[in-house]
């Protein structure tokens, strides 16, 4: 557990939270400041930064945990679809530096989120892109 940091203290249950589900590794909350009805964020109890630190042990059961809160929320809730979304990085919009995940659910009459304006991918980005990731995969 990492000293002021505020998911730490609430998935340690030091800090009251909606909770909707909690197991040894993680606490499944509403989220303060909801995009649409029943957002909700998967915790870790364990703090990483982000992404790049989080342990792959703990990794690979955040997916499935997702489906499963998932399928909760579109049975108990009515939802019309789902958008899971996970910041890493200021420049990327991660406000609280303790790796989560956001599940959002969607609603046929919105509201409308997590869009972007398409760019354009061109055939020299495309080459470089992949010959770029691919060599330090
Ligand atoms: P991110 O921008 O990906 O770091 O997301 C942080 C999220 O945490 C935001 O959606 C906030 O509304 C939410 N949040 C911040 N503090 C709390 C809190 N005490 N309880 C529940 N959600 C919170
Ligand atoms: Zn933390």
């Amino acid at each position: 557990m990492k000293e002021d940091c505020i998911f730490c203290k609430i998935a340690a249950g030091e800090i009251p939270a909606a909770t909707l589900y909690e197991d040894d590794d993680f606490r499944v909350i509403l989220d303060l400041g909801p995009a649409s009805r029943g957002h909700a964020l998967i915790l870790p109890k364990e703090h990483y930064a982000d992404l790049s630190e989080i342990r792959e042990e703990t990794a690979e059961k955040v997916l499935p945990l997702a489906k499963k809160v998932s399928a909760a929320m579109t049975k108990a809730l009515g939802c019309a679809g789902i958008n899971l979304v996970q910041n890493n990085g200021e420049a990327a919009g991660q406000t609280v530096r303790h790796f989560h995940m956001h599940i959002i659910p969607r609603y046929v009459n919105g509201p409308k989120i997590v869009a972007w304006e398409p760019g354009s991918l061109s055939d020299d980005d495309k080459i470089q892109i992949v010959k770029a990731v691919k060599a330090e995969l």
